[in-house]
């Protein structure tokens, strides 16, 4: 990453000496995705819901501003639950938790809400199923990352980890039938060499019939790879622990951009910016640090929007703050005397997670 700009909050690029950016292409799809959009958003919900401390089970997602705006609110972030005081309200994060981190949160938490990723879930039945079934599951994913952590805990006497080609090689010859599964958040590169690897040591490998890698990583990708040809450098917003950013990252530097910027603010943008300047976001950064980002480059050509699909999944809120809503609108209108239905009903989906966030920030 670059030195940290000196420029102060009012400055913009126009104003410094050393910046002087043509053009910006700014990639759509980027930033939040629908399962950082619900985590956000229940979150949220939890901390105007009950009194101070609401605890969460690692990060809610992976992007230091978020992390920092919840914890202004009270939110302490634990990486065990025994650290939660009992019958305190508990929050599970977006990449999925083992299933004993699960049960141990419900047995401690007064009211525990999981905001894993439906995507994530989806990955957690298929492992469950294809071990229940008796196979050998070979799941691509990173060493340490928590939905890899959360995933593999499902079945880990069934499960061998991977992410290289030399990894597949070193496997032992299973004499079970063996599935090909993966984590949500690999770059394409990175899952299909590995997986073309497995094919060929396990010809009769079962994946399923759509591959575990999400549509909000795969559309971040290729906007990215739209952009790519034409840009003098690449910023890319996210945190080094967000493991989509990361991949942004990585296929930036693989498509031959000259000069790749990962950066967490506008405060660590590098010096020397010139030319066209291409800015995405990982699935975990907030809109409004693409707006600074782009206000401080102040492009002498403006702004040009790369969109390469329109995506507009929704993920609904955990089931449990569903119930929980219908049931407080219910006695809110039994206790004036209305009918049920004249419960109000809350239009979840037209509520962006960026601007709940911006009413969590510092007054
Ligand atoms: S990046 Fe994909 S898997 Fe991860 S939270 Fe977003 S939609 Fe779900």
């Amino acid at each position: 990453m670059g030195d940290q700009a000196t420029g102060g909050p009012g400055a913009t690029a126009a104003s410094l000496p050393w910046v002087s950016v043509d053009q910006v292409l700014l990639a759509e799809p980027r930033g939040f995705c629908a399962g950082v959009e619900m985590a956000i958003k229940a979150l949220a919900w939890m901390v105007r819901t009950f009194e101070p401390p609401v605890y969460c089970y690692h990060e809610i997602v992976h992007n230091k501003i978020v992390v920092q705006r919840f914890e202004a609110q009270g939110v302490v972030f634990v990486d065990d639950i025994d650290e939660v005081p009992l019958g305190r309200p508990i929050m599970l994060s977006a990449h999925g938790s083992a299933p004993e981190v699960v049960a141990a949160a419900r047995a401690r938490g007064s009211y525990v809400v999981d905001s894993v990723c439906p995507l994530v879930t989806k990955v957690h039945h298929e492992v469950k199923v294809r071990a229940g079934k008796g196979f050998r599951i070979v799941y691509v994913g990173h060493e340490g990352h928590e939905e890899a952590v959360g995933t593999m805990a499902v079945a880990p006497h069934a499960i061998s980890r991977v992410e290289s080609i030399e990894e597949v090689a070193a496997l032992p010859q299973f004499e079970e039938p063996v599935a090909l599964l993966a984590q949500t958040t690999l770059s394409h590169r990175d899952w299909s060499d590995v997986a073309v690897a497995v094919r060929e040591r396990f010809p009769a490998t079962w994946s399923p019939g759509r591959s575990d890698l999400c549509f909000a990583t795969t559309n971040r990708q290729s906007a990215l790879m739209a952009m790519a040809p034409r840009c003098d450098a690449i910023v890319v917003i996210g945190s080094s622990n967000s493991s989509n950013t990361r991949a942004l990252e990585k296929l930036a530097l693989e498509a031959g951009c000259p000069q790749v910027f990962r950066v967490n603010s506008v405060h660590e943008l590098p010096d020397g910016l010139t030319g066209t300047v291409g800015v995405t976001a990982g699935a975990s950064a907030p809109e409004e640090l693409v707006e600074a980002i782009i206000a401080f480059l102040d492009p002498a050509h403006g702004v040009e929007l790369l969109r390469v699909t329109e995506e507009d999944e929704y993920f609904p809120p955990p089931r449990n703050i569903r119930e929980l809503q219908t049931a407080i609108g219910v006695a809110a209108a039994a206790m004036v005397g209305g009918p049920r239905e004249a419960s109000a009903s809350f239009d979840d989906r037209g509520l962006a997670a960026s601007d709940v966030l911006a009413t969590l920030r510092a007054p």
